[in-house]
């Protein structure tokens, strides 16, 4: 049995480690040459909501990723405006152990290897073509290939090709399977009704801060800088992806996390008003290189999916991370893919597919979210255990716990303990 991923962000590793042990024969492909796609920049995980999803992954027997996560945390359980006991994990040497992790388990891992189309049998995938004309074949497809850019959509919906981690010049664009397939993209949109929205973070080169910025930022791991009243733009926060960062404190200031390199919390910021803010007056940008005028595009290709992320349409098609609704986050990615790459060996092996249940935030998110889907205005909602409406619901309706024994038992007493990591076939 021959699963094939195609996109290696967090979402894609995550559905090749499920995937493996349940069974099957896992070959990965990734247009760059970097795993974990937007997870090389980033970094904040376990705050808010998201232990909670953390701790089920574990439980679950899908913790693989996250503990690699915890071994290159730089700082845990620290607080930012509206965000608790979170750890950011060190973009910089977190990739290498992910590659290395995943060769270990047996997968095949296939790099600037960019998926350019798909060959069909009536609704059935046959095989995905690469970029060098080469036909990748299998009996089940899993499309991890996020929602970012290409750069056409940078450019129409955004400020241009800001040169971000994803790298379309060099590698190509991003290409949506499930459309190719004939699954037509869903979209987010912004408050205006504007297709998309920013990414809402960039990262500027730690050594390009003063001295005591870095010493301050190595201690706590956070930093909160007012910015001048003359500069202050809330109208930033109704463009940006992130809706748990679209709070005026993140207008009004400016906030830093280390995660190896800085962590900007701001979509993009003109260059000469940054290096107003005492301790920046050096600084320059990284992620993305033109971080003083704008940021990635997201959330223009979402699948149609059900609650087992099948690809409604596609008789052979899976999906996970912002492919599969509009998540944001890397724990949100690890949860879908690994949901996802479980359950294509489900299907190749025609056994019914697994839901997770509503008791399970992992679970819930997903239901919700394409609940939301269709209600009056469903599409401006991005969802996240980190905050915003979805962080909301899990308090109203008692999901939200960082007791980490409570959600053994609760994963225990829905007798889901270890379901990732049992064989299968
Ligand atoms: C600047 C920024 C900061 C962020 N900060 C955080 C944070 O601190 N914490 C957090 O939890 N989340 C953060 N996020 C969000 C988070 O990174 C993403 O939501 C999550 O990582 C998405 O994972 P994914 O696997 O769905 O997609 P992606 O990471 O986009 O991965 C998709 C992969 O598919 C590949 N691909 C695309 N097309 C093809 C093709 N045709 N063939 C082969 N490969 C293809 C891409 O190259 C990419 O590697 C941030 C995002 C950005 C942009």
């Amino acid at each position: 049995m021959k699963v094939i991923i195609i996109g290696g962000g967090w979402s894609g590793c995550a559905a090749a480690i499920t995937a493996k042990k349940a069974g099957a024969e896992v070959a990965l492909y990734e247009k760059t040459d970097l795993l974990l796609g937007l997870g090389n920049v980033g970094g904040i995980f376990r705050n808010n909501g998201r232990y909670t999803a953390a701790e089920e992954l574990i439980n679950l027997g899908a913790g693989d990723l996250i503990r690699i996560m915890d071994a290159n945390a730089r700082h845990k359980n620290i607080d930012f405006p509206e965000h608790n006991h979170a750890s950011l994990y060190d973009v910089s040497k977190v990739e290498p152990d992910v590659r290395k992790y995943l060769s270990d388990l047996g997968i095949e891992v296939n790099l600037i290897a960019r998926a350019a189309t798909v060959e069909m049998d009536n609704r059935r995938i046959k095989a995905i073509k690469l970029q060098d004309g080469s036909l990748i074949e299998g009996d089940v497809f899993i499309d991890t290939t996020g929602s970012t850019g290409a750069m056409d959509n940078c450019s129409k919906y955004g400020n241009g090709c800001v040169m971000c981690v994803l790298r379309c010049p060099t590698f190509g664009s991003r290409v949506s399977i499930s459309a190719k397939a004939g699954a037509a993209d869903l979209y987010s949109e912004r408050v205006d009704g504007t297709p998309g929205a920013f990414s809402g973070s960039c990262e500027v080169p730690k050594d390009s801060l003063s001295d005591e910025l870095i010493k301050e930022l190595d201690e706590k791991g956070s930093v909160v800088l007012k910015i001048p009243p003359e500069d202050v733009n809330s109208d930033k926060l109704n463009i940006k992806v992130c809706q748990q960062y679209a709070l005026q404190q993140f207008a009004e200031n400016l906030v830093l996390l280390d995660t190896g390199h800085i962590k900007l919390m701001s979509p993009f910021y003109p260059i000469d008003k940054l290096r107003k803010i005492p301790g920046l007056e050096k600084v320059r940008f990284m992620d993305p290189y033109a971080g003083g005028k704008g940021n990635s595009i997201r959330y223009l290709a979402a699948a149609p999916r059900t609650n087992d992320l099948k690809v409604i349409g596609v008789d052979n098609l899976f999906c996970a991370g912002e492919k599969s609704g509009f998540f944001i986050g890397h724990t949100e990615a690890i949860c879908t893919g690994s949901l996802t790459g479980h359950n294509a060996v489900r299907f190749a092996a025609k056994m019914p597919l697994l839901v997770l249940p509503n008791e399970t935030v992992i679970g819930d998110i997903i239901s919700y979210s394409n609940y939301r889907l269709t209600t009056e205005n469903g599409n401006r909602i991005r969802h996240t255990f980190s905050g915003a409406e979805y962080f909301n619901r899990m308090k109203k309706i008692g999901l939200y716990s960082t007791d980490n024994g409570e959600i053994k038992d609760k994963i225990h007493r829905l007798g889901l303990s270890d379901i990732f990591d049992k064989k299968l076939v």
